[in-house]
């Protein structure tokens, strides 16, 4: 059965995917910073015993990130969702009044560099060898639509910062890694914590789609910014 390792799978976007995933009998080893608070992931543990393996990671600590990758030393990891994110305490779209031209919360920046993006590199380079152990051999890389530098018109200066730097390391890892697939992922604004209520896309239709399409991405897509749809986004 495939692997898959989702970063930040205790709620919103990743624990659909693991969700999901575990319905088509997949294992999964889901990271989340509490795992005793991720209920929602125990309750899946309990009625798939033995293939749902909940990991204790914040991704901004690289000695955990180094030690999960070690434990799992041996594990052929199909797709690795590099999912974990922020776009700040509020979330969007309020978090916004933090992060404009006359209002910069730089703590809240600094965060958001450090989970959005150079977590990432190093979940992505941790765990590169585990992916390309694998059948699927998929790097998923959780974008935004925000990330993209030719469709931005205003504000959210930190979010798309960290999330186009993103992007910068799908298109670098997709050029010089050709034994894995690396995709950036545009999910759509989705109603989960960080995109609030009033998203227009639904969490589970989004993760739907992509289920969709991963399976269908060859080394070709390598360093492509998609869409959950598999569009391409303009960088
Ligand atoms: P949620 O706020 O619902 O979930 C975010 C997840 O990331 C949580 O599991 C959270 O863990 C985890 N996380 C945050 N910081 C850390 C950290 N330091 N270490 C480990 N895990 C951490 O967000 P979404 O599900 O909506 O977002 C998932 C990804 O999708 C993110 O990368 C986001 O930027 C991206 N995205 C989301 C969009 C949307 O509209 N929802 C649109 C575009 C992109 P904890 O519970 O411990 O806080």
């Amino acid at each position: 059965m495939p692997v898959t390792l989702i970063t930040g799978a205790n709620r919103g976007i990743g624990f659909e995917h693991a969700r999901r995933y575990i319905e088509q009998g997949w294992e999964v080893h889901a990271t989340a910073r509490n795992p005793d608070a991720a209920t929602e992931l125990q309750a899946l543990a309990a009625e798939h015993i033995g293939r749902v393996h909940i990991h204790s990671l914040d991704v901004t600590d690289h000695a955990s990130v180094e030690a999960l990758a070690a434990q799992l030393q041996g594990v052929a990891i199909d797709l690795l969702l590099n999912n974990a994110g922020t776009y700040g305490p509020q979330g969007f779209p309020d978090g916004a009044v933090y992060q404009s031209l006359d209002n910069m919360d730089y703590t809240a920046w600094r965060d958001m560099l450090e989970i959005n993006l150079l977590a990432p590199f190093k979940v992505a380079t941790a765990f590169h060898d585990h992916v390309a152990a694998s059948e699927m051999k998929l790097h998923v890389l959780m974008s935004s639509g925000l990330a993209s530098i030719a469709d931005n018109i205003s504000g959210s200066y930190a979010y798309r910062s960290s999330k186009a730097g993103l992007n910068m390391l799908a298109k670098g890892m997709g050029e010089e890694w050709d034994d894995i697939i690396t995709v950036a992922m545009a999910p759509g604004w989705c109603n989960t914590d960080l995109g609030g209520p009033d998203a227009p896309v639904g969490t589970a239709d989004s993760v739907a789609a992509q289920q969709q399409l991963y399976p269908t991405l060859t080394s070709a897509d390598s360093g492509r910014y998609l869409d959950f749809n598999g569009e391409t986004v303009p960088f």
